[in-house]
Parts: C-alpha cells; sequence; structure tokens
C-alpha cells in the first residue's frame, strides 16, 4: 500500500455481524485528495467474499472466475489512477456477496445462476441477509462514491464519472471478438472519445457492446451520473487483454492517454466555484 491510497473506515463496521474489524473495508480511494476533474469507479475489483458467509458453496474455481470478479479490472483502474494522480473508489468484496452496479430490488443483486454456476450461498436469502450486505458492503461503496462526487463537483461543476469494467472471452459458450466495450446511453460526450481513440489505436471497439448502456443494469452510472446530468463512460475491457500484469501494464497507458485528454477535450474547467 502507498501513501496515495486511503482505507475507509473499515475498523469501525457497524455491522459485525457481515464483517469483522479484522477484514477490508468495503472499498478503498486511491488518490482521495486529488483535484483532476475525473472519477474512475470500479464496481466488481474483487472476489473476496466475507469470513462470515465461508465459500458460499462454491468451489475454488467458481470463487475466482467471471462471474465473482471483474478479472483485471480492479488492477487496471488502480494502475491508471495511480499514474494520472486521478482519484479511483475501488470496491474490496465480490460481485457474489451483493453486486453494486444493481439496484437492490433487480434479482441480480444476488446472483443465484449465471453462465452455468450455482451459487448456493444466494438461494433463499431473507431479507435481513441481504440488508446486512447492504449495509456492510453496498451503501459503503456507493456513498464514498457520493462523497468524491461532491468533493470534485467544488472544483467543477460536472466532473467526468468513467466506471471500469471487464468482461469474459466467453460467455455461455459463445466466444466475443470485442476487445474494448464503451457503454452510454444518452450523453455521448465520452463514449464518442473512447470509441474514436481505441479504434485508431487498432482495437475491436463494440458500440454499446458486448453489453449496453442503455440497459438498466448500470446501476452506479445510472444512479451517480446520469441523474446529475456528469458526463460519463462505461469501459468494458475483454479478460484476456489484462488477466496478468503484463496485460494491465501493457493496458493500462491506453487508458491513461484517453482519460488523462478528457478534460481539455470536453472543455472541464477546473476553475473554482465562488463559494
Ligand atoms: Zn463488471
Amino acid at each position: 500500500m502507498t501513501e496515495s491510497v486511503v482505507m475507509s473506515d473499515g475498523q469501525n463496521n457497524t455491522d459485525p455481524s457481515l464483517l469483522t474489524s479484522s477484514e477490508p473495508s468495503p472499498f478503498y480511494v486511491v488518490n482521495p485528495l486529488a483535484e483532476s476533474p475525473v472519477l474512475l469507479v470500479c464496481d466488481h475489483a474483487s472476489c473476496r467474499f466475507p469470513q462470515a458467509l465461508g465459500d458460499m458453496g462454491l468451489d475454488p474455481f467458481a470463487r475466482r472466475c467471471h462471474l465473482a470478479i471483474d478479472i483485471g479490472a480492479g488492477k487496471l483502474t488502480e494502475k491508471i489512477a495511480k499514474s494520472l494522480g486521478f482519484t479511483a473508489v475501488i470496491a474490496q468484496y465480490s460481485r457474489l456477496v451483493i453486486d453494486c452496479n444493481r439496484q437492490l430490488m433487480d434479482p441480480g443483486a444476488f446472483l443465484e445462476y449465471g453462465d452455468g454456476i450455482l451459487v448456493p450461498g444466494n438461494r433463499n436469502l431473507t431479507q435481513a441477509d441481504k440488508d446486512a450486505r447492504a449495509d456492510a458492503i453496498y451503501w459503503p461503496y456507493h456513498n464514498a462514491v457520493e462523497d468524491q462526487i461532491t468533493r470534485l463537483r467544488a472544483v467543477v461543476p460536472a466532473p467526468a464519472f468513467i466506471s471500469i469494467h471487464s468482461f469474459t472471452p466467453v460467455l455461455n459458450g459463445v466466444s466475443r471478438d470485442v476487445q474494448m466495450g464503451v457503454l452510454w446511453d444518452t450523453d455521448s460526450r465520452l463514449s464518442d472519445i473512447f470509441i474514436e481513440d481505441f479504434r485508431a489505436a487498432g482495437f475491436l471497439t463494440g458500440d454499446n457492446e458486448p453489453y449496453s448502456g442503455k440497459a438498466p443494469q448500470d446501476f452506479t452510472i445510472d444512479h451517480h451520473a446520469e441523474e446529475i446530468g456528469l458526463p460519463h463512460v462505461g469501459i468494458e475491457v475483454r479478460q484476456d487483454l489484462i488477466d496478468d500484469i503484463a496485460g494491465v501494464e501493457e493496458i493500462a497507458p491506453v487508458l491513461q492517454s484517453i482519460i488523462e485528454s478528457i478534460p481539455v477535450r470536453i472543455g472541464l474547467s477546473q476553475d473554482k466555484i465562488p463559494a
């Protein structure tokens, strides 16, 4: 850990029944005081389960597969944020515990089955079970994102919001050729830039592929960025490009050069807003 990484207040979890004081906090923030007007977030960065949930009935393969974690996405986000000196909020528990990129009432928030894998630990959950996970992980993560947006809005009125994910090269037996996915809905300010630059760099780039930003599943962007008009985009990197350190080292500079250029290209002013 470097000085640029600040842990949340994980020693004082309010829900000791799910996370003990010895377990990592639900998120960490890279460069929590940076004033560059871009916020990176990574919802699916970890395959960690709270100790109280054991292995959730999954074998070692399933616990580390693409259902549990966006392989490489957390390392990629951290690398970009550190290299650029930008802020990033990175989740520290598996999406199988609770998916921070879904509305809580979405069945996918507590996934019971996906890509041929049953998740026993998510069967027959009570509302109390769901609430405990939301209180311990989901809301602390989203509150941290909200706090960073509020802080950056004191620097510029509308900081850019970039959500980084990765996707499996094969889903339900079907191969996916797209290497970079750019997800957007009604605001194309950032997606236009990423699509143009990824293609110029030679990547097979999906415009709302392999997932669409128009689908209701991207809660993080909808909730934090779209509702208040922040320029935003979802980036999906195919996992085989970043599933080891060498891959992350190769892909990070591609995203860094695009992300670094965004404030100027979309006219974000860093003039302070009068108090
Ligand atoms: Zn994801």
